[in-house]
């Protein structure tokens, strides 16, 4: 859904500004000059990003998982209730024919949760000569979560990072955002998510994944703050997700961490391939000044802690 196109129609320059705005109001201690980036080095960023994202939206493995992820359609908010009374921890839920469709059959001895599926009723009508009148009415049906299936396992785009992140990055980072006021901390976030910033300037990752996942979230998050996604509703969704992630995969990568696959599977979902590569494009000149301050920020506390 987006709201506002007036920032499409920005200039590259216009983008610039509006890093240094961003943190200059969030009381930046820095130098917030922003050096203009060499063009062609943007250029071919937004270049391999451009194939990146193409050549994942053309692999077999994307059209299952475009495949697989229709067949979860949305339920309405008192079917989401039922399945949470009923099924607290449920991530992802069909009937039984739909699973057995995707290759999955429902464990023996497990319950189905019950919803309310709608279905249209004929009804006689009292008066003869009157049309037959045709109402809506809700029946019970049992849907079951992943947990209780087994089979063939689901296609995953996003699998999390393994490994180490390179040494004193992660710290560096940290002390970058907590130098502009945010905190960070540990929790366990909800379902499928690795992280999120909120209002209170609070950066929340979750717990338990490896070092090289949880520097990733951070700068993914780190760059949601800078770029001042959060409580701006001139942005989408869609265009906040690409710009923070394209970031995150800049910095990253700048800071040592490659995170090629995760993060362009991650922009895959954001983007229809009609529409890809001038959505990449626009998000990208923005995403790459916030790298660039980010990169030059972690940069300075590493020369002030003596460690380059
Ligand atoms: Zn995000």
């Amino acid at each position: 859904m987006k709201k506002n196109n007036k920032k499409a129609a920005a200039s590259q320059q216009e983008f610039q500004q509006s890093a240094v705005t961003t943190l200059t109001e969030r009381g930046s201690t820095m130098n917030t000059t922003i050096q203009e980036k060499p063009v062609d080095k943007v250029h071919s960023l937004i270049e391999e990003v451009k194939a990146g994202v193409a050549s994942i939206q053309s692999s077999e493995e994307w059209v299952r998982f475009l495949d697989v992820s229709s067949r979860f359609w949305r339920y309405s908010f008192h079917n989401q209730m039922l399945i949470a009374l009923q099924r607290p921890n449920a991530t992802l839920v069909a009937g039984f024919n739909a699973w057995k469709e995707m290759g999955r059959f429902v464990k023996q001895g497990e319950h189905g949760i019950r919803i309310l599926a709608p279905m249209l009723v004929k009804v006689k009508p009292e008066d003869p000569d009157s049309e037959e009148e045709r109402i809506v009415r809700f029946k019970s049906v049992a849907v079951f979560d992943v947990s209780q299936t087994e089979g063939t396992e689901l296609p995953e785009m996003h699998h999390p990072l393994k490994g180490e992140a390179p040494m004193g990055v992660l710290i560096r980072v940290k002390k970058f955002i907590e130098n502009h006021g945010y905190t960070v901390r540990y929790e366990q976030t909800p379902e499928g998510t690795y992280g999120f910033v909120n209002a209170s300037k609070e950066i929340v990752l979750k717990e338990g994944e490896s070092m090289a996942q949880t520097l990733d979230t951070l700068c993914h998050e780190v760059s949601h703050a800078l770029l001042g996604h959060v409580g701006d509703s001139s942005l989408s969704r869609e265009e906040k997700e690409l710009e923070a992630e394209t970031a995150a995969w800049v910095v990253c990568r700048n800071l040592g961490l490659e995170t090629r696959d995760g993060s362009f599977s991650y922009l895959a979902i954001w983007v229809s391939d009609k529409d890809r590569d001038a959505k990449l494009e626009r998000a990208a000149h923005r995403a790459c000044e916030v790298a660039k301050v980010i990169l030059e920020g972690v940069e300075q506390i590493a020369v002030l802690a003596g460690q380059v």
